[in-house]
C-alpha cells in the first residue's frame, strides 16, 4: 500500500511536502490500512475464521478492520469503552460492516477481550485478535515500509527532509518510522505529536515498541531518536480548541486537504506550534498524512464550518 508525497509550497515558514496515507485506496486509507493490510495477510495464512479487536467510535481502526473483515465474510468483534460511545461516522460504517460492537466499561476492556475470546473458542471457532491501533510488531514492520518509500522519494528527487510530523496515539506509526531512521542510520528529526498521552509514559511506549521490533537496538541511540511531544493534546483525546478548527479550515481552504480535530488537524497545529518555539526555518518538512477523513465530516457535523 503506497501512497504519494505532495509538495504543498512554503509554508510555516518552511518547504513544506506531504504523504498522503489518506489517499491509500482502501476504506478511505489512512495508517490503519496500511497496517491492517500485515494483519490480514497474517488472518489468510491461517485459518482463522473471525477476528477481535478494540476501540472507540472514533476508530479507524475499527473501521478498517471491520470493512477487512467483512469483505472475507469473517464475523468481526469490537470491543469498544462506554466512555466515548458518540455518534460517528466510523461507527456507521462499523455497523454497516455488520461488525458486533460490544460496549463495555474502559477498566473492563482486556478482561472482556479475554472472555469474548475464550467464549469463541469454547464455541469451536478459530479467532484472531488485533491489538487497538493495530499496535505490535505487525503495525511497526507497516511504517519501516512507509520509511522505505520515503527514502525512495529521497533517491529520486535529491530532496531530502529535515523533520518528519505525524500525529502518534499508541505510538506505533512512530516507533515505525524511528526503526526505518535507525536501520539506515540516518540524520533527521522524526517528531510525533501526541494526540492523546502524556509523557512520560506516551513516550516510553513509543520506545519499548522500537525494542520490540530491533531487539537488539542500542538503548541510547532509541532514546535520542524518540521525540514524543504531549504539549499539543489539549484536554485529551478528541478534545478541541478554536485554533485546531481554525487550522483545519486553512488547510481545506488553501490545499483542499481534510483533517481532523481528534488527529491529523491537531498534529498540524501542533506542529505548526512547534516549529515556531524552535524557530525552525527553510527546512525541507514533511507531514504524514495519517487518514481519519470519516471524522472531518464529524467535525462538520459538530459545526466547525
Ligand atoms: C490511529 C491514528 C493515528 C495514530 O497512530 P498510532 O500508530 O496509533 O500512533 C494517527 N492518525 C490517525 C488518523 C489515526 O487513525
Amino acid at each position: 500500500m503506497e501512497s504519494i508525497i505532495q509538495y504543498l509550497g512554503k509554508e510555516f515558514e518552511n518547504q513544506f511536502f506531504m504523504k498522503r496515507e489518506d489517499l491509500i485506496p482502501y476504506s478511505f486509507g489512512g495508517n490503519k490500512a496500511r497496517k491492517c493490510k500485515l494483519f490480514f495477510e497474517e488472518i489468510d495464512k491461517g485459518n482463522y475464521d473471525c477476528v477481535v479487536t478494540y476501540g472507540s467510535s472514533h476508530s479507524n481502526h475499527c473501521r478498517v478492520v471491520a470493512n477487512m473483515a467483512a469483505a472475507r465474510k469473517m464475523n468481526c468483534y469490537i470491543i469498544s469503552p462506554e466512555t466515548d460511545d458518540v455518534e460517528t461516522y466510523n461507527k456507521k460504517f462499523m455497523r454497516l460492516f455488520e461488525a458486533n460492537i460490544i460496549i463495555v466499561s474502559v477498566d473492563k476492556v482486556s478482561e472482556e477481550i479475554d472472555v469474548l475470546m475464550n467464549e469463541l473458542r469454547k464455541n469451536g471457532k478459530n479467532p484472531f485478535f488485533i491489538p487497538g491501533g493495530g499496535h505490535g510488531n505487525i503495525g511497526t514492520h507497516a511504517y519501516v515500509g512507509c520509511y522505505e518509500e520515503i527514502k525512495e522519494y529521497e533517491r529520486k528527487t535529491g530532496i531530502v527532509f529535515d523533520y518528519i510530523f505525524f500525529a502518534s496515539g499508541t505510538g506505533t506509526t512512530q516507533a515505525g518510522l524511528i526503526c526505518g531512521k535507525l536501520n539506515s542510520n540516518d540524520d533527521r528529526k522524526i517528531v510525533g505529536i501526541s494526540i492523546a498521552r502524556k509523557n512520560p509514559r506516551g513516550r516510553e511506549i513509543v520506545i519499548e515498541s522500537v525494542k520490540e521490533y530491533i531487539k537488539d537496538a542500542n538503548s541510547e541511540e532509541v532514546k535520542n531518536s524518540t521525540i514524543f511531544l504531549d504539549e499539543y493534546v489539549c484536554e485529551g483525546y478528541s478534545s478541541v480548541t478554536t485554533d485546531i478548527i481554525d487550522m483545519i479550515k486553512y488547510i481545506m481552504i488553501k490545499y483542499g486537504i481534510a483533517t481532523d480535530t481528534t488527529y491529523t488537524g491537531k498534529a498540524l497545529w501542533g506542529m505548526s506550534q512547534y516549529l515556531k518555539k524552535e524557530s525552525v526555518r527553510d527546512k525541507n518538512i514533511l507531514f504524514i498524512h495519517t487518514g481519519g477523513t470519516p471524522l472531518f465530516f464529524d467535525d462538520l457535523n459538530n459545526g466547525i464550518s
